[in-house]
């Protein structure tokens, strides 16, 4: 009998990883951008044409490709940037994974033209819906044209997806603007509909900010700060022209723009009391460091990215905004964390970290303004103080292991592979586990079930500053929050106090667990529309489930299997991924036919 797994065709492969790279013109755009740098080019010209839906143009003058690259590039995984794995862990290229063209390629058609400095003639090439139609020689100069057309065209279904043309022009603008703002030294055109909208000629951050933002004198002010950990520099926006509105707001690491709440939290809370209500400071900063140190392969789309010692970015980043802000408007009282940027070459870094704390020190307030502090918070902190902590338990990720022996309790021999899937054997048949998602589930059901939910109390309750809408969320939320096993309350203007965890999380960073939670119950209830107390539930159980990539033993294993077995939906979540596959024997028998 022939068996039923096959593998997919190339073309199908790459529409199927299409849906990751290539989300919406504004995807193409970035990645036919990035080609173009990393080819060394210095004149970029993109042009786009009702969104980027008929048309996606750049033209570049990098060191284009010869005749065999140029058929070579729109297969996946081709890419010259690196050879070996190990060469990830120093990139200098903003593309390595070799993917962007076949995938743009095989949802569009697309027709390009190169010519390399070593060859007299140029080469073009026709690709339709990933299927080569020609190449042949043609007349160029040196450089890359590529241009991506109909976006979408064969996949009825991601095209109706498409926003209307105007949302999607803004989006591609966007793209453009954060690559035009990491490279200015790049000369780059944007052309709409034909019409040249934009010319940003080649010069320094300072001039490409100006062309591109055109500010009033006084409305930027400039950081450059260098840690043995990260160099931050850039542009700062004046309290004043903070916006109702989150638009600008650009954070690069290592030349890539990405998009990180936590440290988007550290700026805002670094401008602490001198935004208004409900205001979003306008920033552009670039934060460096070794590549090394720095995971920006975590996302098909690069936006996120894991820094080696988030924490410490994390306090530098909120230490250099005080004290950029704390020299041009108020003086700071408290030198402290300032002094924490002056580096001396000669003291190890762990020392100069011993008199910052690495956890979020939100009471820190360089403007010499104390915080009101309403009395029942400071009671509420002396009670805290003064009742005895219970002995913290064994630590576990588990809630209450013991609660599940009582309903069944099988034992099963379990393995944990690649420290994310759990293979194991129940009633004859093979189950594969995903250790993440099978946790939320289980967080997630009993977070519906209103079952009680055990909670530890921090030995040293932290504080955290909110912004003012995130503090109206929150206050919105508290009730709910809590039930999910928080102890949290309200500790004055902006900010929260975090008295207990649920105990799945008590040895967690309490205050970047918070700041997430907020954000994907925004995304959650905003953008994906989901109930109020359902959004609330699934960012919880999503950021308080285990995290793939952690080595668990036994015993946490067993608990695990445990609990899945009891959720009503075992194998599939609510957004349709999958928790767990389940080989019976009949597909085993499949596999060796
Ligand atoms: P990646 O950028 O991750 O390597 P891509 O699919 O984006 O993968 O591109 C594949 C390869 O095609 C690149 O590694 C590069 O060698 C070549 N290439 C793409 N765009 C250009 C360009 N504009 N100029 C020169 N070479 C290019
Ligand atoms: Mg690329």
């Amino acid at each position: 009998m022939a068996g039923t797994i096959q593998l997919l065709p190339d073309r199908t492969a790459n529409q199927i990883a299409a849906g990751e790279v290539v989300q919406r013109p504004a995807s193409v755009v970035k990645e036919l951008l990035e080609n173009a740098i990393d080819a060394k080019a210095t004149i970029i010209k993109l042009y786009v044409k009702n969104g980027g839906c008929t048309l996606i143009q750049v033209d570049d003058n990098g060191i284009g490709m010869n005749v065999f690259d140029a058929r070579m590039c729109w297969e996946r995984h081709a890419t010259s940037k690196i050879t070996k794995a190990d060469d990830l862990y120093n990139l200098n290229t903003l593309g390595f994974r070799g993917e962007a063209l076949a995938s743009i390629a095989s949802v569009s058609e697309v027709e390009m033209k190169t010519k390399c400095v070593h060859e007299d003639t140029g080469t073009r090439v026709i690709i339709n819906a990933g299927k080569f139609i020609n190449q042949e020689n043609t007349a160029a100069t040196q450089g890359t044209s590529i241009a991506v057309k109909n976006l979408f065209y064969n996949i009825p279904a991601r095209k109706n997806f498409l926003k209307s043309i105007s949302v999607e022009t803004k989006h591609t603008f966007e793209e453009f603007q954060r690559i035009a703002l990491a490279y200015p030294a790049i000369t780059f055109e944007y052309y709409n509909q034909g019409k040249n909208l934009l010319k940003l000629e080649s010069g320094d951050l300072k001039k490409r900010v100006n062309d591109l933002f055109n500010l009033k004198e006084g409305e930027l002010i400039e950081t450059n700060e260098d840690t043995d950990i990260v160099g931050i520099n850039g542009f700062i926006g004046n309290p004043k022209i903070a916006k109702r509105t989150r638009g600008n707001q650009y954070l690069f690491a290592n030349g890539r723009f990405i998009k990180d709440p936590y440290l988007n939290h550290a700026i805002v809370s670094g401008y602490g009391n001198l935004l208004e209500e409900k205001k979003y400071p306008f920033y552009i900063l670039f934060l460096n460091v070794d590549p090394s140190k720095i995971d920006v392969n975590i996302h098909p789309t690069k936006h996120e990215v894991k820094f080696e010692d988030g924490r410490h970015v994390y306090t530098l980043l909120q230490s250099v905004i005080k004290k950029t802000l704390g020299a041009h408007f108020v003086i700071p009282t408290d030198t402290q964390m300032l002094n924490a940027l002056d580096v001396n070459p000669n003291q190890n870094v762990n020392d100069r970290f011993a008199f910052i704390n690495p956890d979020v020190n939100q009471n820190f307030n360089p403007f010499g303004h104390k915080k009101p502090k309403t009395p029942t918070s400071w009671e509420k902190l002396d009670e805290i103080l003064n009742t005895p902590i219970n002995p913290p338990k064994q630590q576990s990720f588990f809630a209450q292991p013991e609660k599940t022996t009582d309903i069944v309790n099988q034992h099963f021999e379990i393995f944990q592979i690649q420290d994310t899937y759990l293979v194991t054997k129940i009633e004859g048949e093979l189950n594969l586990i995903h250790q993440h998602r099978a946790h939320r589930q289980i967080l997630y059901e009993r977070y519906t079930s209103n079952q009680p939910v055990s909670s530890q109390q921090l030995l040293f309750p932290r504080t955290l500053e909110l912004s003012k809408s995130d503090f109206a969320l929150y206050l919105e939320m508290e009730k709910d929050i809590n039930a999910l096993g928080f102890d949290i309350s309200e500790f004055g203007q902006s900010t929260i106090i975090i008295n207990g965890l649920p105990s799945e999380l008590s040895k967690e960073d309490g205050a970047s667990v918070i700041i997430q939670i907020i954000d994907d119950f925004k995304t959650n209830f905003q953008d994906l529309k989901i109930a109020k107390k359902d959004a609330l539930r699934q960012a919880a159980a999503k950021n308080a489930a285990i995290k793939t990539g952690k080595t668990l033993n036994q015993t946490e294993m067993q608990v695990l299997v445990n609990d899945l077995l009891h959720c009503k939906q075992k194998t599939i979540d609510q957004s349709g991924k999958t928790i767990a596959v389940i080989l019976t024997k009949q597909s085993l028998e499949r596999f060796f036919h």
